[in-house]
């Protein structure tokens, strides 16, 4: 072979190996002609996680849920709004921000609350129920314990709080399989309000050093995708503080890919930080409440968050805010406690509407939590 052929030939498998190495998975695989469009291609390859904030137990909701001929409480209804998009994420998640500890109910500051809101937010959709916050164990080791028990009864996924370590060592870190994808979730909190934590009951907490074991652990474990639902932050502050910032470094160096956050009861900024090598981090500090019967303006709504994964990449490709309102009041003459997403409300696609100082309200809520979000992409429906 002369020279030249022979110099032809590198070059054409260099042109040919540069080429392909730079081609996106979806490109290889549309020229491969693997799927018919791109659109057969994302429904194929695209996991959706949708992340919920912080579900409230106060005692005024559990009045309007009750309903006095049958004796149960019914909270379904509340969701229905939003129902559409829980059930259609591959995988759906929230904080249970009260314990299960059975009767008598109790509300502020330690809350006990009925158990028919954890089983409707599973028939709403609900897949996996984080536990570490700072109100995990305001019954002591009752309420925890009755809680895991609740959870388990209907084989709800959870993380956050354990009966004891043997228990957290089984099962944590979460690992959950969707569409053959294997997704690792960290859960944890910055305090229990001053309660302590007595053995054997464990809850996790930002501890730094377990957190990076328990990084070690997904690695063990050989997760695709790590992700880090976190209890943190001053309440009621509309901008992440300094600490959560830093903390948020922190996980990013230890290798999350997604960093979810809760607890301030309003919606805080997002940021996207980096990991050493370069990777972005999306991280939303404050979801705020899903559900409460907080009456602070700020704490009447808050945002659901889509994540979109790639399965064969697995590298997360898009994250979208959805932002509510929770209204308190009549729609069809059913007084209850009601998410309502914004955005479908402001463009008319619900055959109610609420009063005029209501209706103002939303609009201002949405204006507010959009400027605050104005760097992040709002949820496309
Ligand atoms: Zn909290």
């Amino acid at each position: 072979m002369s020279r030249q052929l022979l110099l032809c030939l590198s070059f054409v498998v260099l042109v040919w190996v540069v080429l392909f190495t730079c081609l996106t998975h979806e490109e290889m695989a549309l020229r491969n002609c693997e799927y018919k469009d791109r659109e057969a291609y994302l429904a194929d390859s695209v996991v959706t996680l949708v992340f919920a904030g912080d579900v409230m137990g106060h005692s005024p909701m559990r009045t309007a849920a009750f309903n006095p001929v049958t004796g149960i409480f019914e909270f379904r209804e509340c969701f229905q709004f939003v129902e559409p998009y829980i059930q259609d994420a591959d995988l759906a998640l929230a904080n249970l921000e009260f314990t299960l500890a059975g009767k008598p109910y109790t509300s502020f500051p330690c809350f006990s609350f009925p158990d028919e809101l954890l089983f409707d937010l599973q028939k709403v959709g609900f897949d996996v129920i984080f536990t570490a916050n700072n109100h995990v164990v305001d019954h002591g080791k009752k309420g925890v314990d009755r809680t895991i028990r609740k959870l388990d009864s209907i084989g709800m996924l959870h993380a956050g709080s354990y009966v004891d370590a043997a228990s957290r060592d089984t099962t944590y870190p979460l690992v959950v399989e969707v569409k053959g994808m294997r997704i690792g979730f960290l859960n944890m909190t910055y305090g229990t309000n001053g309660i302590s934590v007595r053995p054997p009951t464990v809850i996790n907490m930002m501890d730094t050093l377990e957190v990076a074991r328990d990084f070690k652990r997904l690695e063990e474990l050989g997760v695709d995708l790590k992700v880090v639902y976190i209890h943190w932050g001053n309440e009621y502050q509309l901008k992440a503080d300094r600490y959560q910032r830093a903390y948020a470094r922190f996980l990013a160096r230890q290798g999350a890919d997604l960093i979810i956050g809760g607890h301030p009861h309003v919606v805080q900024d997002a940021d996207t930080v980096f990991s050493p090598d370069g990777k972005p981090v999306v991280t939303y500090y404050s979801m705020g409440n899903f559900i409460s019967n907080q009456k602070d303006a700020d704490a009447k709504g808050g945002i659901m968050i889509r994540a979109k994964i790639n399965r064969f990449t697995n590298k997360v490709i898009a994250t979208e805010y959805m932002p509510y309102y929770v209204h308190k009041g009549k729609i069809h003459g059913k007084y209850h406690y009601y998410v309502i997403p914004t955005v479908p409300y402001i463009n008319n696609r619900y055959d109610f509407s609420l009063s005029k100082s209501d209706s103002l309200f939303v609009l201002k809520l949405h204006g507010d939590m959009t400027k605050r979000l104005s760097n992040f992409n709002k949820w496309a429906d």
